[in-house]
């Protein structure tokens, strides 16, 4: 699971749903959220990751 800094839900932001990631809501989240938005790159990095894509293109 996305360990979010804030200490947010990510299914009660909307970034995870029963369909899967959101990215969208995860990226506006970031925006956002102060405490997230200093780990943008890192967040994005554990995201990328448990999708389990290698590297995007
Ligand atoms: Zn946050």
């Amino acid at each position: 699971m996305l360990h979010l800094l804030c200490g947010q839900d990510p299914v009660e932001l909307g970034i995870k749903t029963y369909e899967g990631w959101n990215i969208t809501a995860f990226l506006d989240h970031l925006d956002s959220c102060e405490k997230c938005a200093k780990s943008k790159e890192t967040l994005i990095g554990e995201l990328n990751s448990i999708i389990g894509g290698g590297p995007q293109s």
